[in-house]
């Protein structure tokens, strides 16, 4: 007992050690980046100097997105659980993909309850659902659709206790994954992307098991993949209200 808390010490202290190297990693990024774009906009560049600055301006983004996605992973958070309405937060990460050039030519199409109320952290739940809307758009080079599904699910326990969980299905058209990505695509730092950080399932995996859920990766036979996401969820208080609309 002892040498197992020891450990979990060890590696708390190890999280938060590696989170603070992160955090003074981003200052002389920032200088970095603020200084290139300057000379960038200099406009007395010669081709390759210009061509030179992009890849520094590049490479400096992907390092700040490694950043942020490893800061998420390291530091994670308990979850602030609070009741609210599912299908609002679905419709909210919609437009808000719209912006974003890999859903060009991917349409996300909704099968959930306008009412359907979650309890669970809204912030981690967004960042669980976007991370998996970004990997069905990278898998799915030639566009298609993605459809998200959700509803509520009851029953009774083998002790009688009732209980309910909130079933999330994500299914895309992309390229499904082999054996080897379906055993280890919840391990930090496994990706099969030129300029992947392996980071977003491992975040995911962690935010939901820090709302006792379960997440599970199935490669469909006919092409794409079906992410399926189960959280339980809990009855409603004595004067709670109910969101309702979307
Ligand atoms: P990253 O996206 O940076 O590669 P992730 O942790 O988000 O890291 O994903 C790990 C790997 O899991 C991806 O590189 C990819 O091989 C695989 N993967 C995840 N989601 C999907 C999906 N919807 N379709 C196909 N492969 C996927
Ligand atoms: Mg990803």
């Amino acid at each position: 007992m002892e040498l197992a808390l020891k450990r979990s010490d060890r590696l708390a202290a190890l999280g938060e050690l590696s989170a603070r190297m992160a955090h003074e990693i981003r200052n002389p990024l920032a200088a970095i980046s603020g200084s290139v774009q300057l000379l960038a906009e200099h406009g007395s560049l010669r081709d390759h100097e210009s061509r030179l600055l992009a890849i520094v301006m590049r490479e400096s983004d992907r390092l700040n997105g490694l950043i942020t996605d490893f800061l998420a992973y390291a530091r994670p958070t308990p979850p602030r659980f609070e009741r609210f309405n599912l299908c609002h937060l679905v419709r909210d990460l919609q437009a808000l993909l719209m912006a974003d050039s890999r859903f060009d030519k991917v349409r996300l199409v909704l099968d959930l309850s306008e009412d359907l109320t979650a309890w669970a952290d809204r912030g981690q739940l967004q960042q669980v659902l976007l991370n998996l809307l970004h990997n069905a758009a990278e898998a799915m080079q030639d566009g298609g659709e993605i459809l998200v599904s959700a509803d509520l699910q009851s029953g009774t326990d083998d002790a009688g206790r009732a209980f309910s969980l909130l079933c999330l299905k994500i299914l895309d058209q992309g390229c499904g994954m082999d054996e080897d990505t379906c055993r280890h695509l919840f391990e930090p730092f496994w990706t099969t992307k030129p300029a992947g950080t392996g980071l977003g399932l491992a975040t995911v995996y962690r935010i939901v098991e820090g709302h006792g859920g379960m997440i599970q990766a199935d490669p469909r036979d006919e092409g794409g993949t079906m992410m399926t996401l189960l959280l339980p969820m809990m009855e409603e208080g004595p004067g709670e209200n109910q969101n309702s609309g979307c």
